[in-house]
């Protein structure tokens, strides 16, 4: 069962969340050597990769690099020739790439993450043999084709068609744009409609070589610019019908599998940039006086190191909690892999921020990272499905889930939410009381043994689960399917629900390290207990706002300045 969409039913699913996993001997002895050797390459090409940013491209030789450390076959399995690395130590390579430069862990990302995923899912064992070998070594290298110029977020809308030739094959016409990879790759999955199942999605493999397949230039982009980036086009080519990656007209479905499975390496990426940041802003706090003092003295840059740290620390629990859930087998786990990029790359941009803002004018300036940084991880809430859309996406699948419960359910909790006293946050107690008798909601409390210090933290997360229910089931039976149009409050349910899952998963990691050597284990205790702390006045915060808020104000003001143009007041008149 799926933890994340639990706690919107108001349950802990606590033997999913107690003891924290941990890596697999033979991921940690090949990390060990993969890590000293990422750095070893990587480390002395600082200036190459700041020249590289400026030209916006990656030399081949460099790419040769990347084969030969065998990036390419990370988790490609070994009968295939690659490392068959698991979810969890993959994310933890693109963390350590990530640290030097965010172009190479694209480079590697998109082909691994999303670009080759799909056969690694779905191939059949010819697809495998055929493809697997050559992706392994890097002699081919994959690239993920569905966004087109009129179909982004809306992923279904795609024009891209494939038409079925008499001989069983198919014929391929169409733009995709923005394709990572796209001028570099020699395979790409993509996606079509196809005319003969009433216009589905189908997911081929297409080889960059075969009549009919081109790329357009490099994208001249704000960030990750070394990264190849490109428009990919398709013009009648004909792709055999041993192409088709899993059935003709699944291929949304091989899509979304492809996007939630990958989710992992662009969090594991976040977290390893959020940790170069926090290299880089303690040695600048130290190395600068102000007013005759180190500048890591003053309180207030204190705080962002600080609170870099414990977001640092957040994502990183989630992300491997989620890399451990996708490794041991478990199906649902898209709402937490949502959950899980959404929150890493908005931890990481609040990071960069953050450390521009301690390296202040220095910062500014291009001699130092910072603005690289800025401007590379800006791209992490944009794709791999925006942030906004995967907050709809998080928030809906947990209150469908809830919704048909709560039919089964129906008679028995009708009359709590048809009692006068309708309003949410103003249940009586004998409501609530009826709410957990019915449902089973508030009933779960955290059963593991946690040392005294981490039980404050547990309990805000049990209350907040409780909570969470009440604000669902309120929301559900208010709008009923309407819901799905009331974005503000879909964001709030979702917002509370990542506060929840990634502080259980923060807390399960604080238990399993409070015995660290040299201080490290207290820390990460205190990193709980803060963490705790900062997410009961947000979700506190978002319970209340479902209540009252200044939504429809907010959307008159919008629909008023859309239909204006632009913004209508000015000093002067
Ligand atoms: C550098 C780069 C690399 C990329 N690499 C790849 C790749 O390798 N393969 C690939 O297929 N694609 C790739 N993409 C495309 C990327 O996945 C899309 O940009 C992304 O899915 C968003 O689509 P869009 O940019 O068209 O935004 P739109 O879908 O047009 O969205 C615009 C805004 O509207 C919001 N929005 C949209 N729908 C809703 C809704 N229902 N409710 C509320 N808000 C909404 C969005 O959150 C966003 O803020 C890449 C893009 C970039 C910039």
């Amino acid at each position: 069962m799926s933890v994340a969409k639990q706690l919107m039913a108001g349950r802990i699913l606590e033997e999913q969340l107690f003891p924290y996993p941990g890596l697999l001997p033979k991921d940690r002895e090949v990390l060990g050597a993969m890590v000293d050797a990422i750095d070893q390459f990587l480390g002395p090409m600082r200036q190459d990769f700041k020249r590289w940013d400026r030209e916006a491209s990656q030399p081949a030789e460099f790419i040769q690099g990347l084969r030969d450390l065998g990036l390419f076959g990370l988790i490609i399995p070994e009968e295939f020739g690659g490392l068959g690395l698991s979810n969890a130590a993959y994310a933890r390579v693109l963390s350590q790439s990530s640290t030097h430069d965010s172009s190479v862990s694209l480079t590697v990302g998109a082909h691994s993450s999303i670009g080759m995923k799909g056969l690694l899912l779905f191939g059949t064992p010819a697809q495998k043999a055929r493809y697997l070998p050559k992706l392994a070594s890097g002699d081919m290298i994959a690239a993920f084709c569905l966004t087109e110029s009129g179909a982004g977020s809306d992923a279904a809308s795609i024009r891209t068609t494939a038409s079925l030739n008499a001989d069983g094959s198919w014929r391929l016409n169409g733009e995709k744009i923005w394709i990572t990879n796209g001028g570099i790759a020699d395979l790409y999955t993509v996606f079509a409609r196809t005319a003969s199942t009433a216009g589905k999605i189908t997911a081929f493999v297409v080889e960059a070589k075969w009549p009919g397949v081109s790329h357009g230039p490099h994208e001249d982009k704000m960030g990750i610019r070394a990264s190849s980036t490109t428009t990919v086009s398709f013009t009648d080519v004909r792709v055999p019908a041993e192409n088709v990656l899993d059935a003709e007209g699944k291929g949304f479905k091989v899509a979304m599998a492809i996007l939630n499975n990958g989710r992992t390496g662009l969090g594991g990426g976040a977290v390893g940039g959020m940790k170069a940041l926090i290299g880089l802003a303690t040695a600048q706090a130290q190395a600068r006086k102000q007013f005759d003092q180190p500048i890591a003295g003053f309180g207030l840059v204190r705080e962002k190191i600080a609170q870099m740290t414990v977001d640092c620390f957040a994502a990183e629990s989630v992300v491997w909690m989620v890399a451990h859930y996708i490794d041991s087998g478990h199906e649902d786990y898209s709402v937490e892999a949502a959950i899980s990029k959404v929150f890493a790359s908005e931890a990481l941009q609040r990071a960069a921020y953050e450390a521009l803002q301690i390296a202040a004018g220095n910062g500014f300036m291009r001699d130092l990272p910072y603005e690289q940084i800025t401007r590379d991880c800006r791209i992490l809430t944009i794709f791999e499905g925006t942030n906004e859309v995967l907050r709809l996406y998080i928030a809906l699948s947990g209150l469908k889930d809830l919704g048909k419960s709560l039919g089964e359910l129906k008679i028995a909790v009708d009359d709590i939410f048809n009692h006068p006293i309708k309003g949410f946050g103003v249940l009586t107690d004998y409501a609530e009381k009826r709410l957990t008798y019915a449902t089973g909601v508030g009933r779960d409390k955290i059963l593991t043994p946690l040392p005294p210090e981490l039980k404050g933290a547990a309990a805000v997360y049990e209350r907040y689960t409780l909570e969470l229910a009440k604000a669902a089931g309120y929301l559900l039976r208010r709008y009923g399917k309407s819901i799905a149009d009331r974005q503000h409050d879909l964001k709030r349910v979702t917002d509370i629900a990542i506060d929840l899952f990634v502080g259980l998963c923060v807390l399960s990691r604080a238990a399993a390290l409070r015995s660290a050597p040299a201080d490290a284990g207290a820390q990460a205790v205190a990193i709980a207990r803060t963490f705790a702390q900062q997410a009961k006045r947000r979700m506190a915060n978002n319970v209340r706002r479902i209540a009252r808020n200044e939504d429809e104000e907010m959307n008159r003001l919008a629909g008023f300045i859309l239909d204006q143009g632009s913004y209508p007041w000015d000093i002067v008149s």
